[in-house]
């Protein structure tokens, strides 16, 4: 199981995370974040299939894919 981490903080609302999130995974969130502005927030983590594109894309290294042991 995957967890998206988006740091809110450090998140400088590019949008390149959701443009190149082949999976729709993310959006931009219609709340303000502490730097001002609209950050990325996850909105489907389920369709989250590690490909790591929006790591990559990130300018600010502000997004991490996190593998989750599963529960027994
Ligand atoms: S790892 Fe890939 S599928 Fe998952 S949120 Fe990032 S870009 Fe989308
Ligand atoms: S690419 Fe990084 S800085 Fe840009 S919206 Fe996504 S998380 Fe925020």
């Amino acid at each position: 199981m995957l967890r998206i981490v988006i740091d809110r903080k450090h998140c400088k609302g590019c949008g390149l995370c959701v443009a190149f999130c082949p999976k729709g995974a993310l959006c931009m969130a219609t709340s303000i974040s502490p730097r001002g502005v609209n950050p990325a927030e996850v909105r489907e983590e389920a369709a989250c299939v590690g490909c790591l594109n929006c790591t990559v894309v990130c300018p600010d290294a502000a997004i991490e894919i996190c593998e989750l042991e599963a529960a027994d």
